[in-house]
């Protein structure tokens, strides 16, 4: 493969790297008089006005938006999806914006451990679980609510209600659907399950990609700790050795784009953002009895990352949910898994729906990947929170990847349009990040009111939202002007790029109150975002009377 380029070597070629006098226009000798010389790695005020003049720039980034805006709705255009699987050509060069440190990760307090009912579907299915065993009916309060879910919900005023409350609306949705209410979601309701039933743990359905160590369990009773797990198969008395912790981590690189995934990067691990009392392969996948313990060889975390189909994201909500990447995403995260073990190391994958013993948020930003956002999620230059991640633990010795900052969350203080659209009032308007979660301080999405949106949603399952993503000017499609923008935007120490983004933003695209997003059972009008694409509208294709309007945009 003479002429194929690896994305590292495009990605840290020098030719490709941004430097002050390449970048800025600056004067003769690279430093303009006047302005604050030699330290600025960025561009200056007066080089940035210099590089066009504000009213050029202005109506040449007006001229852009509009053919931008044409190309972008094309078919063709997907967020994430390049011409190559290297990605060379369309990733964001995260060289100049390494720092030692994410934003939002500046410790402000002692850093906690998170308990495994901090993860919102552990704790609803032992919710479940309590109620349809008797021992608790929600008539009895939260006092006397048994258990880590009781001590949990204790800790949160009001947010049980709200749990409860959804777990009604489940109930009605059910009904919806049993009564044929949802005829208009026939396709995208298939579509939907399809990649469910293939990729997701379901009662009756154990096809699943990767093994897992808890359908093991569950199959022989028999407890398989990542001692055991992590090692299986492996056929090699001893591991093939590279010849550099860097050759490993290009290796390693190269070998995720051709598994699928778009976006990886690779980072040490820290049990920090560990649950503490989750292993899948132990009895109830280890919340009673494994307790705070690291394995010895988790040593480095393979952190990566798949583009959702852009189509149902931008045509939320009833349209929309993560299972196509999440099932891309597990399996490439099993093929990985497979190959590592090949070569000798213990290897074991965290995967969508409840199979991380890992937070993965903390991971993606470590790994450089990309920033947390207002919208409590972390987002990537190349598709904003458009993607879904999966990872693999492994103690192969790599060259580590450092954070990056690309200013996203300096957009989000002045953005605001997920808070403002989020249908649930889920997503926080502060101007700056002030709530500290377990040791950090940063916007938080309120999970309970975000599910309890997800539980009004017109899909079977109810898992269907992501208005907030859908919404996000960083999710746009990957077209000439979403690339430019990426990377303009960081680079103006002005603001007015953004400025201008945002005014682009908030003037060319429709936005709903949050009531219009509701089923018409539930009170409103099934609005979408933007309108399903013709490959999700049951009436292009099955006998049935089409009795609906579309409320979204074309
Ligand atoms: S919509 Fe705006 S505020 Fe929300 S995550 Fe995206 S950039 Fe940040
Ligand atoms: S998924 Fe929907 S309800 Fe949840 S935060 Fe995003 S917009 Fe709000």
């Amino acid at each position: 493969m003479a002429n194929e380029h690896n994305a590292l070597d495009i990605i840290n070629d020098p030719k490709n790297r941004v430097t002050d006098a390449g970048n800025a226009g600056a004067g003769e000798n690279g430093n303009d008089v006047g302005e604050p010389s030699g330290e600025n790695k960025g561009v200056s005020r007066r080089n940035f006005l210099k590089f066009g003049g504000v009213a050029a720039a202005a109506a040449t980034m007006a001229g852009a938006a509009g053919a931008g805006f044409a190309v972008g709705r094309s078919d063709d255009a997907y967020t994430g999806y390049g011409r190559t699987f290297q990605g060379g050509d369309q990733f964001f060069n995260r060289e100049p914006f390494r720092c030692d440190v994410p934003v939002m990760m500046e410790p402000v307090g002692k850093v906690v451990r998170p308990e495994w009912t901090e993860y919102l579907f552990l704790r609803l299915r032992a919710l479940v679980d309590i109620i349809k065993s008797g021992k608790w009916t929600p008539d009895m309060g939260v006092e006397a609510l048994p258990g880590p879910v009781g001590d949990h919900y204790r800790a949160r005023p009001g947010e049980l209600e709200i749990m409860l409350e959804s777990l009604q609306r489940n109930v009605k949705r059910a009904e919806a659907w049993k009564k044929g209410k949802n005829k208009r979601y026939a396709l995208a309701g298939a579509y939907n399950m399809a990649l469910r039933l293939g990729g997701m743990e379901l009662p009756g359905h154990v096809q699943r990609i990767p093994e897992d160590p808890h359908d093991e369990h569950m199959r022989t009773g028999k407890p398989i700790p990542p001692e055991d797990w992590d090692y299986r198969g492996i056929w090699r008395e001893k591991p093939m050795e590279f010849k550099s912790p860097k050759h490993a981590s290009v290796l390693i690189k190269r070998m995720a784009h051709q598994f699928g995934m778009s976006l990886v990067g690779i980072t040490k691990f820290d049990p920090r953002f560990m649950f503490k009392g989750v292993m899948r392969g132990m009895p109830d996948k280890g919340h009673y009895t494994w307790g705070d313990k690291v394995p010895e060889h988790w040593k480095s975390i393979i952190i990566f990352g798949v583009p959702m189909n852009w189509d149902g994201t931008y045509a939320a909500v009833g349209y929309s949910t993560s299972f196509d990447a999440y099932f891309r995403s597990r399996v490439a995260a099993s093929l990985m898994e497979r190959f590592i073990r090949e070569l000798g190391y213990p290897a074991r994958a965290q995967f969508p729906g409840s199979n991380y013993e890992i937070m993965m948020s903390p991971y993606v930003q470590l790994a450089g990947l990309g920033q947390y956002s207002r919208a409590g999620v972390v987002m990537v230059p190349e598709l904003g929170a458009n993607f879904r991640p999966a990872a693999i633990v492994t103690n192969i010795e790599f060259e580590y990847d450092k954070p990056i900052d690309v200013k996203m969350a300096d957009f989000c203080k002045k953005c605001k349009i997920c808070a403002e659209q989020c249908p649930s009032g889920a997503i926080p308007f502060d101007d700056e990040p002030q709530t500290v979660v377990r040791g950090f301080k940063r916007w938080k999405l309120n999970e309970e009111k975000c599910y309890q949106q997800w539980a009004s949603g017109p899909t079977q399952d109810g898992l269907g939202c992501r208005v907030c993503i859908g919404v996000c000017p960083y999710s746009r499609k990957n077209t000439w002007i979403h690339a430019i923008s990426r990377e303009m935007e960081p680079r103006d120490p002005t603001g007015l790029v953004s400025q201008g983004l945002l005014a682009m933003q908030k003037n060319f695209f429709k936005f709903h109150e949050a009531e219009d997003y509701r089923s018409d059972w539930d009170g409103g009008k099934e609005a979408s975002y933007h309108n399903p694409p013709w490959w999700m509208r049951a009436e292009n294709f099955l006998e049935i009377e089409k009795d609906w309007e579309y409320h979204g945009m074309e």
